[in-house]
């Protein structure tokens, strides 16, 4: 298969950070870059050379904008099918739609892990609050209700300590389709970033050791602090997901890991992924550079680990008592400050991120934490 070769143009659906981040290292490449969503001046469209503005249900637009492109892929997966399929029409989409369907709904993405025997937390999908009660019964309490459709950072969520507790969790939700999941008393969070290119090479980083704070992301250490054959577990684990999903591009799969050494996986991510930001810095490819290889048809990017690293994101709450101390956090040697283009910085929108580099998983997040208390 031939590959696109810089110069050629990639289209991005969505124009968050996430498409920033990709097109920075698109453009470093030597590649075109034109993004489609609803907004302007978007995170991804002032890094761009072209910003489309259409609703991804906007099928002519959609159309117009994949004619213009030689492969089109996403920062935003929530997608219509409808929409992937008109744009398959005139370039290559990749992820393709399968990898899209499975992983946008998250009762769809459990079905499909536990059917081929990936591990999961014990689950049980709920479609009627008739169901309601006897999926408690099956997955017991404590346990978390969590929206089919996906939300993000935590969005459509609701913990369920007790049976008398299940009604009112699904009237909170709006009364839809869900997931009822066992509540997992982990160790730590992990994630994992898997690339895979159109030929099928299929390469990881090692595993991040993540922390939230009110189901957003918060921290993310790299390497992260767990044994050597916990990380190999989840690299076989991911491998084989990869060709499952029939992966071409960077997925971020998400796991618990449990007081018994267990890894669950909570959720996969069908692109890169906050966790992975600290790549950019860290690593001799980032994720993005990744992602832009994968979809590309190039060989893979060394994923060798240059420096110990730390991430710790700036949400739209650090605005609260006006801009923050940029120069405070700039004078840290060992810090760099990554922002999004975001004009608005509403409470818990990710506006930004400080990656700190160090010479120990420790002393980084140390490193990261106090840069963030300096702003
Ligand atoms: P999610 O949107 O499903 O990734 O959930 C966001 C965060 O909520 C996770 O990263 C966990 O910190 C927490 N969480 C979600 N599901 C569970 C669970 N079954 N048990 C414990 N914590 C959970």
């Amino acid at each position: 298969m031939t590959p696109i070769l810089p110069g050629s143009t990639i289209g991005v659906l969505g124009s968050g950070q996430l498409g920033r981040m990709f097109a920075m290292a698109a453009r470093r490449m030597g590649y075109r870059v034109h993004t489609l969503s609803p907004g302007e001046d978007t995170p991804t469209g002032q890094i761009a050379d072209r910003e489309i503005t259409a609703e991804y249900t906007d099928l002519d637009a959609v159309a117009a904008f994949a004619r213009d492109v030689d492969v089109i892929t996403f920062e935003f997966e929530n997608v219509s099918s409808e929409s992937t399929e008109v744009a398959a029409r005139f370039a290559p989409v990749r992820p393709s739609g399968f990898t899209l369907h499975v992983t946008q709904q998250r009762a769809r993405e459990k079905a499909f892990l536990a059917d081929r025997g990936f591990p999961v937390a014990p689950f049980a999908w709920v479609q009627s609050r008739e169901e309601l009660a006897g999926a408690v019964a099956q997955v017991g309490t404590p346990a978390v209700l969590k929206t089919a459709a996906f939300g993000y950072d935590g969005k459509g969520q609701r913990t369920v300590r007790s049976a008398g507790e299940a009604d009112a969790a699904w009237d909170e939700l709006g009364r839809q389709e869900a997931v009822l999941e066992r509540f997992i008393d982990f160790e730590r969070e992990v994630s994992l970033i898997v690339a895979r290119g159109v030929s099928g090479w299929t390469i990881t980083y090692g595993l991040i050791e993540n922390t939230h704070t009110q189901h957003i992301l918060d921290t993310s250490v790299y390497p992260a602090r767990v044994e050597a054959r916990i990380e190999r577990a989840a690299k076989g684990i991911v491998h084989e997901l990869a060709e499952a999903l029939e992966l071409v591009g960077v997925a971020c799969i998400e796991f618990f890991l449990t007081r018994d050494g267990e890894l669950l996986i909570n959720e996969i991510a069908p692109r890169p992924h906050n966790s992975g930001h600290l790549t950019i810095d860290a690593c001799m490819t980032s994720q993005f550079e990744q992602q832009l290889r994968a979809i590309c048809g190039l060989p893979p990017g060394s994923t060798e680990l240059l420096r110990t690293a730390a991430m710790a994101n700036l949400l739209g709450n650090l605005w609260e008592y006006g801009e923050p101390n940029w120069p405070a956090a700039c004078l840290m040697p060992g810090v760099r400050l990554h922002l999004y283009g975001k004009a608005d910085a509403r409470p818990g929108r990710k506006m930004g991120h400080l990656t700190a580099l160090a010479n120990t998983p420790d002393e980084a997040l140390r490193l990261a934490l106090k840069a963030r208390a300096a702003l």
